[in-house]
């Protein structure tokens, strides 16, 4: 029994893998799930009547819909698999349209709203409307004029409905997107943002530029509310962002990481880029009266994101540096080891 289980677990250990399903995947293996029951029964009954190319059509479908839902299963991969099954979708309703004729053309309305579960708007209304011409031609000798055109007409409010609200809908969860990953009081990106981005760089299969990262605390913050109110020490915040954001490239990313410390993932920037970058900020900061009559200073500590390591040894990394540039005084920089620390010539 313990071999049994052994075995049937290796061989189904992809069917019970955990993985958190994207939405994209779980919308795809529910169409085609339920596209087996729905079309399943009717390729039985044409086949036991002996309609042997339409009973054809429909068990291919039933095929192809169990191909795709192992095939998703086992590598979580959907986008080619949602362009297949809408193109296998639309090329079957048409064949049984043609081959069974006009009473099958209601079959056109749930294909072609499924098709902007599973794709981008502008992708569904193209196959769609390519659809909907060879549609017309199927039918162009069954339907007199007036029949055909009701036809196309409601087939084109479908889509045009399904589109806006596929699009609206796309929007609206890019805007909810962009608000849950950005810091509320200073605009860059919070610390969920930050975790994201880190993740997906380490899983980049081949990250075609070499990347930083920053770690900024301010100096001394605490007394910048305790002199002067939290809310003159939020202004600070804003402004340090402003500043970091004026002192660095469109390419970089900017996170609140905590309270009053940053994160800067510097694209494409080497260390010895990126340890000049962090000295720019710095000296900036310095520079800059964030505030009337309190200087307002910064530390930074810079590490490598190298391939080798993962998003965690980055950031303790770059944690380290910053604790190593705190105890050399503050307002200075430290980078990591892999490349020679730039002079920092202020001390507080
Ligand atoms: P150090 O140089 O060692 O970093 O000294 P520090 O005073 O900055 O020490 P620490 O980093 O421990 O203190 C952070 C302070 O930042 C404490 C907290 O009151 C303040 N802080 C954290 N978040 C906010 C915020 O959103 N607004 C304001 N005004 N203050 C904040
Ligand atoms: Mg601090
Ligand atoms: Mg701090």
């Amino acid at each position: 029994m313990p071999d049994l289980e052994k075995m049937l677990g290796g061989r189904l250990a992809w069917l019970a893998a955990r993985r958190k399903r994207s939405k994209e995947e779980v919308i795809l293996l529910l169409m085609c799930s339920l596209s087996i029951p729905s079309i399943l029964p009717f390729g039985i009954y044409r086949l036991l009547q002996g309609s042997w190319i339409s009973a054809a059509v429909d068990l291919a479908l039933v095929g192809a819909m169990l191909a795709v839902i192992v095939h998703v299963l086992r590598t979580g991969r959907y986008k080619a698999a949602s362009l297949g099954v809408t193109l296998f979708y639309s090329a079957g309703m048409l064949a049984t349209i043609h081959l069974r004729g006009l009473s099958l053309v209601y079959w056109v309305y749930p294909t072609m709203i499924a098709a902007y579960f599973m794709l981008r708007p502008a992708v569904a209304l193209a196959i769609n409307s390519v659809s909907m011409l060879v549609l017309v031609a199927i039918l162009l000798r069954e339907l007199e004029l007036l029949n055909l055109f009701t036809v196309v007409v409601t087939i084109s409010l479908v889509n045009l409905f399904a589109y806006i609200f596929s699009h609206r809908t796309g929007l609206q969860n890019q805007e909810l997107h962009t608000e849950v990953e950005r810091d509320f009081l200073t605009g860059v990106g919070n610390r969920r943002a930050l975790d994201r981005k880190l993740e997906a760089y380490a899983g980049e299969r081949r990250p075609h530029l070499e990347s930083s990262l920053l770690l900024l605390d301010l100096d001394h913050f605490k007394q910048v509310n305790d002199q002067h109110g939290h809310a003159t020490g939020d202004q600070v915040l804003v402004r340090l962002c402003q500043l970091m954001r004026n002192h660095t490239r469109s390419s970089d990313r900017i996170f609140r990481y905590g309270g009053e410390e940053f994160a800067i993932i510097a694209t494409g920037a080497g260390l010895s880029a990126a340890s000049r970058l962090a000295e720019g900020l710095r000296a900036a900061v310095a520079a800059e009266p964030l505030i009337e009559g309190h200087p307002i200073t910064v530390s930074i500590g810079v590490a490598g994101m190298d391939k080798a390591g993962k998003p965690a040894d980055w950031l303790m990394r770059a944690d380290k540096m910053l604790y190593a540039a705190k105890q050399a005084g503050r307002n200075a920089v430290r980078v990591d080891s892999l490349a020679p620390p730039v002079e920092n010539t202020e001390q507080v």
